[in-house]
């Protein structure tokens, strides 16, 4: 039976770290702030920016939060950002996906300041996780990382399987695990002979968005397995992209879902706004 990856418990430990940094920096005089940006009504995107709210709070972080209307223009928001870019009070922006349809999500990223884009999603920065020179780094890759040091897994010399290559997830947490001294290799829906790929990898992470679809079979006994996958089932039960209770019988580390992945993003979000303080925050 594989040892379960707590994330809760990781997550709550680095929180810790991190306000005892904010009580620091808040003694120089500077107060790490977050605005966080949403527009319209989608029910999940509200929940993920209440919790954004309460982590900031948790550990002493300022936040301010716009929400916006669903008929809200281009424009207007291009307009907010703007404003933000140049709010001293306010160190990190980050606009809530999926935007409405009618918004160019690769416009408004730009917009950001790239010395506020604590989802490093802005193309300087991407730029820069690339050739292994970051201030930010996207916040689930990021927690990955986080969780395989704080369980002394090595990545060096490791076979590293990632499955999925959105610019979000899979595409950044390859690069992480290339800069770590990992043998990366990733899949996507056009990879052939998959599971024979993934029987393969020492670490495995999977990130589809699709309901525990990795099976036993597609993993080698005592490997890694990091479940970023969010998913509803049939039941309306939250799942992974991993078919939990049979891989655990075969993994020697695994990610549960939910309380593995998930609860270290916001907490990744967190430290990128504390960073973002430290190195621009006097600017
Ligand atoms: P995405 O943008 O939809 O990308 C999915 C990737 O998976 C694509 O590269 C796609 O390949 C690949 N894929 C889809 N079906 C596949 C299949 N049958 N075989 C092999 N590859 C397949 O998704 P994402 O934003 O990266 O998110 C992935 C999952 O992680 C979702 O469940 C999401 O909810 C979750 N997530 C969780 C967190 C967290 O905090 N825990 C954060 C972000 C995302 P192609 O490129 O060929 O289409």
């Amino acid at each position: 039976m594989a040892q379960i990856i707590n994330g809760k418990e990781v997550a709550q430990k680095v929180r810790s770290e991190i306000a005892a940094e904010v009580e620091n920096m808040k003694a120089k005089g500077i107060v790490p702030g977050l605005a966080v940006v949403i527009v319209g009504e989608d029910p999940a995107s509200k929940v993920y920016v209440r919790n954004k709210k309460l982590a900031c709070a948790e550990v002493g972080i300022y936040s301010e939060e716009y929400a916006l209307p669903e008929k809200t223009s281009e424009e207007e928001l291009l307009a907010l950002i703007d404003r933000l870019n140049e709010k001293k009070e306010i160190h990190g922006i980050l606009v809530q996906a999926p935007l409405p349809d009618g918004f160019d999500f690769k416009k408004v990223t730009e917009r950001i300041s790239p010395f506020k884009d604590v989802d490093a999603f802005h193309p300087y920065n991407v730029g820069k996780i690339m050739i292994g020179d970051f201030d930010f780094l996207p916040c689930t890759p990021a927690g990955v990382m986080e969780l395989l040091k704080h369980y002394d897994i090595s990545v060096e010399g490791k076979k590293c399987v990632v499955l999925g290559r959105s610019n979000i997830v899979g595409k950044p947490q390859a690069m992480l695990l290339l800069k770590e001294n990992g043998t990366v290799t990733i899949c996507h829906s056009r990879t052939k002979d998959l599971a024979s790929i993934t029987a393969n990898a020492d670490i495995l992470v999977v990130a589809i968005g699709r309901g525990e679809f990795v099976k036993a079979d597609m993993v080698k006994e005592g490997a890694v397995v990091i479940d970023v996958g969010m998913n509803r089932n049939k039941e309306g039960k939250l799942v992974g992209d991993v078919a939990f209770s049979e891989v655990s019988e075969k993994a020697a580390y695994i990610t549960p879902v939910p309380g593995g992945v998930g609860p270290m993003t916001i907490t990744m979000l967190l430290k990128n706004t504390l960073k973002a303080a430290s190195l621009f925050g006097n600017d």
